[in-house]
């Protein structure tokens, strides 16, 4: 009733491209999901014993039934648990590492930048004084140029 003076091909024609946006839409959100999900799955640890994914903290294999003792991220059976925690010291390790690495880099870096912007500020004092006395050498010669003015 309130869209009866338009063209009702027209009306029709927008409400099926509309549905086909919104289901292609759906699409690519479930499209996107699944991606996700793969993801996530492929960087699940194996099972050491067949091979598998599994999923973090599972007590045992979903699929050969091996027992699993778990560090955090890391997988394992029974027997492993202090071979699996000198891996987590050490990986923990290499991080700190790293990560005092990356901030060096960028204490550096911010460094260097400070030290570029004073050296533009010296540079662009220098030429503010050279500016400065140029014109004041120059004066004498461009007075003979300007309007001669006297208020006497
Ligand atoms: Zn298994």
């Amino acid at each position: 009733m309130w869209n009866f003076h338009r063209d009702p091909q027209e009306v029709y024609y927008r409400a099926v491209q509309e549905s086909k946006n919104r289901i292609q839409a759906e699409k690519d959100a479930a499209f996107q999901r699944r991606l996700t999900e793969k993801r996530r799955i492929a960087r699940l640890p194996n099972c050491p014993k067949c091979g598998e994914k599994c999923e973090y903290n599972l007590p045992q294999c979903e699929s050969c039934e091996q027992e699993l003792v778990w560090a955090e991220y890391l997988i394992g059976i029974p027997g492993d648990e202090n071979r699996l925690h000198q891996q987590l010291s050490l990986d923990e390790r290499k991080y700190h590492k790293r990560r005092t690495k990356r901030r060096e880099i960028r204490r550096r870096f911010a460094a260097r930048e400070s030290r570029w912007a004073s050296q533009r500020l010296i540079v662009f004092i220098v030429l503010l004084v050279i500016a400065v006395i140029g014109f004041a050498m120059l004066w004498p010669k461009m007075k003979l140029y300007l309007p001669d003015i006297s208020f006497d």
